[in-house]
C-alpha cells in the first residue's frame, strides 16, 4: 500500500517516513511512503501556490492549478488511488476508519492544506474524501496526514513486530486496552499484580479482561454504551460491584 503526501513542507513528512515502525514497514516493502512538494507544480516563475481570497478578508487561499497538477502526477502511478483531503471540516478520523483504510488496501494520496484553506472547487472533481483528526484547527494538514498514516500502516500485516500486537488495542470492540507492567516487580512500593507473575494463562486472560472493562468503565463510559456486555463481562462487573459494596460497608 502506498501513502503519498502532497505538502508544502516535505521535510516534515520525509522525516516521519524515516523513523520507527513506519520506516521498518517501508524497508520490509510492506508499505511505501512518498512525498510530493506542491510548490514543484506551481504554474509561475515565482513558485506561487496561494493567492488572496475573492471577497476580501484575512489570510491566503491555496490555488487549484498547482494542486491539480500535483494530484494528477501522484495518480499517474496508480489512477485508482484514493485522494484524501486533510480538513477540520471532514469526517472525524477513528480506529474504525483506520481499519477501513488498511483493509481496503488502496493507495492513498493525502492533500495537506495550509493558510486559510484550499479553493472550494477542489471538492468538485479532485478529492474522494475529506478527513479531520478532531474538532480543532491546526496550521496545516501534515500532522493530520501523519496521524492517519501512522494508525493505518500499523494495521497492515507485518508492519508491527507481531501480527497480534493490535488485536487487544484500545477501541477494538469499543474497549480500552488492559493495564501493562514490566520489570521491576516492585517500584517505589508499587507491586505488579501477582496474577501476572503466576504463569496461569486463563487467570491472566480474565485479569486482563477485567482490567480492560474497568478502565473503559472509569475513563470512557461512553464506549460501553455503544456495545453490549458479553456474559463474562457481566459477571466481572457484578463481582466488581460486590467488591466495592463490601469495601464501602467496611
Ligand atoms: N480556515 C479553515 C477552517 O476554519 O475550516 C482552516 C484552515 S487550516 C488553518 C489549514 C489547513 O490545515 C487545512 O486546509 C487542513 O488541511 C489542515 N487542518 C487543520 N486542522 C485540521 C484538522 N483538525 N484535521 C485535518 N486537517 C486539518
Amino acid at each position: 500500500m502506498d501513502f503519498i503526501v502532497l505538502t508544502l513542507f516535505p521535510e516534515l513528512i520525509n522525516s516521519f517516513f524515516e523513523h520507527g515502525m513506519i520506516s521498518r514497514g517501508i524497508k520490509k516493502k510492506l508499505i511505501k511512503g512518498h512525498c510530493i512538494n506542491i510548490r514543484d507544480f506551481s504554474c509561475d516563475r515565482h513558485n506561487t501556490v496561494d493567492d488572496r481570497p475573492y471577497g476580501g478578508g484575512s489570510g491566503m487561499v491555496m490555488k487549484l492549478e498547482s494542486l491539480q497538477a500535483a494530484i494528477l502526477h501522484a495518480k499517474k502511478k496508480n489512477p485508482e488511488s484514493r485522494v484524501v483531503l486533510m480538513s477540520p471540516q471532514g469526517t472525524r478520523f477513528s480506529q474504525k476508519k483506520a481499519f477501513e483504510l488498511a483493509s481496503r488496501n488502496k493507495d492513498l494520496i493525502f492533500v495537506c492544506g495550509r493558510y486559510e484553506g484550499i479553493d472550494e472547487r477542489i471538492y468538485t472533481t479532485l478529492v474522494d474524501e475529506e478527513i479531520s483528526i478532531g474538532d480543532y484547527v491546526m496550521t496545516g494538514g501534515e500532522v493530520a496526514s501523519m496521524v492517519i498514516i501512522d494508525s493505518t500502516a500499523r494495521l497492515i500485516p507485518g508492519v508491527l513486530g507481531s501480527s497480534e500486537s493490535f488485536k487487544s488495542d484500545s477501541f477494538i470492540d469499543d474497549r480500552l486496552e488492559y493495564a501493562h507492567y514490566t520489570r521491576p516487580e516492585e517500584f517505589e512500593g508499587l507491586k505488579v499484580p501477582e496474577v501476572l507473575l503466576s504463569g496461569n494463562h486463563e487467570k491472566i486472560r480474565l485479569w486482563r479482561k477485567r482490567s480492560s472493562l474497568q478502565r473503559t468503565f472509569l475513563k470512557r463510559p461512553d464506549l460501553l454504551q455503544k456495545n453490549t456486555l458479553d456474559a463474562e463481562e457481566k459477571k466481572i462487573l457484578k463481582q466488581w460491584r460486590q467488591e466495592l459494596e463490601t469495601l464501602v460497608r467496611e
